[in-house]
C-alpha cells in the first residue's frame, strides 16, 4: 500500500485489521440477528401467538410461562448471536489471510463434495453438539457456562440461542475448526448454519408437530424432535443431542419415557377438526 506521497505506507497494520474486523462484524451481526428475528421471532409469533388455542393438544408442558421469561429468552439469545458473530468476523479474516479453507465456487472441488461436506457437517456437529454439551452439564463447568440455558424449564422458539458467552464460542468454534482441515463451500456453511438455526428453533418449540408414525418408523425415530430437547429442559439429565437421538441411544442418556410420551403427543392429529354444533343446544 502507498502513501498519499507515493512512498511505502508506513501506518500501523491495527488500524486496518481492526477495520477489516469491524467492517466483518457488522455483516455478520446484521445477518446473525435478522436471522434470529424472523426464523425464531416468527415460530414465536406463529406457535405461541396465533396457533397457540388450536394447538394445545400438542404443547409438550402444560401452560405457559410469562411473556417476561420469553423477552429474557429472546435478551439472552440476541446478545448470544453477537457472540457468534465475533467468531464469524475472525474466521472471515482469517480465511483472507489463507488460514483456512472457506471456498466461493461452488464447483472448484466438483457437486459430490458440496453433499459430503453438508452430510459431514451436520453429523460432525451433532456429535460435537452432544459430547461439548454433556461436558458442559458437568459440575465444574455447569454454572458458569450452561445453567443459564437451563433457566427455562419450559422454553419457547426465542430460547434458541439463550447462551452464555462460553456456550455460543463452544458452538461457534465448531465451524472454523472443520474449516481448519477441510475445505468447505461458503454455501455450504450458510446451510449448515441456517440448519442450526431451523433445528434450534425447532427443538424449543413447545409444541410437538410430528406425525403420530415419527417415533415407530426405523428411519425417522433416529431424528430429534421438539419433544426430545424439551425433555432435557424439563429433567435436565437426559436428551443432550440436537438433531439427532442415535447418541443419546447409545450412551443410554435418553429419557426413558421418551418414546412414550411421543407417542402420546402425536396420536391426535396436528389440526383437529372443529366441533360440530350440538343438536341439542
Ligand atoms: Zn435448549
Ligand atoms: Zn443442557
Amino acid at each position: 500500500m502507498q502513501s498519499p506521497q507515493g512512498g511505502p505506507h508506513t501506518e500501523p497494520q491495527l488500524e486496518e485489521i481492526l477495520g477489516i474486523l469491524g467492517s466483518n462484524y457488522a455483516g455478520a451481526a446484521g445477518r446473525s440477528v435478522f436471522r434470529y428475528l424472523i426464523i425464531c421471532g416468527g415460530a414465536f409469533a406463529v406457535f405461541w401467538v396465533f396457533l397457540h388455542e388450536r394447538l394445545e393438544h400438542r404443547k409438550i408442558q402444560e401452560g405457559q410461562p410469562p411473556r417476561k421469561m420469553n423477552l429474557k429468552e429472546a435478551r439472552d439469545s440476541i446478545y448470544a448471536t453477537l457472540v457468534i458473530a465475533v467468531v464469524t468476523a475472525v474466521s472471515l479474516w482469517l480465511n483472507e489471510l489463507g488460514h483456512l479453507q472457506l471456498y466461493m465456487d461452488p464447483m472448484e472441488y466438483g457437486a459430490p463434495w458440496l453433499v459430503v461436506s453438508l452430510v459431514l457437517l451436520v453429523f460432525g456437529f451433532d456429535t460435537y453438539f452432544y459430547w461439548t454439551h454433556r461436558l458442559m452439564h458437568h459440575v465444574a463447568l455447569y454454572n458458569w457456562t450452561h445453567e443459564k440455558h437451563h433457566e427455562y424449564t419450559d422454553p419457547s422458539p426465542l430460547a434458541a440461542y439463550s447462551f452464555t458467552a462460553w456456550e455460543a464460542l463452544t458452538y461457534a468454534l465448531f465451524g472454523p475448526m472443520v474449516l481448519l482441515v477441510l475445505p468447505v463451500n461458503f454455501y455450504v456453511l450458510l446451510i449448515a448454519g441456517s440448519w442450526f438455526t431451523l433445528a434450534s428453533t425447532l427443538v424449543h418449540l413447545g409444541y410437538e408437530l410430528a406425525p403420530s408414525w415419527w417415533g415407530k418408523s426405523r428411519l425417522t425415530r433416529w431424528i430429534g424432535t421438539s419433544t426430545m430437547h424439551n425433555m432435557h429442559h424439563e429433567y435436565i439429565h437426559y436428551n443432550f443431542a440436537l438433531y439427532f437421538t442415535f447418541w443419546d441411544r447409545w450412551m443410554g442418556t435418553m429419557h426413558p419415557d421418551y418414546d412414550e410420551v411421543l407417542e402420546e403427543l402425536t396420536a391426535q392429529p396436528l389440526f383437529q377438526r372443529a366441533k360440530a354444533p350440538s343438536k341439542a343446544a
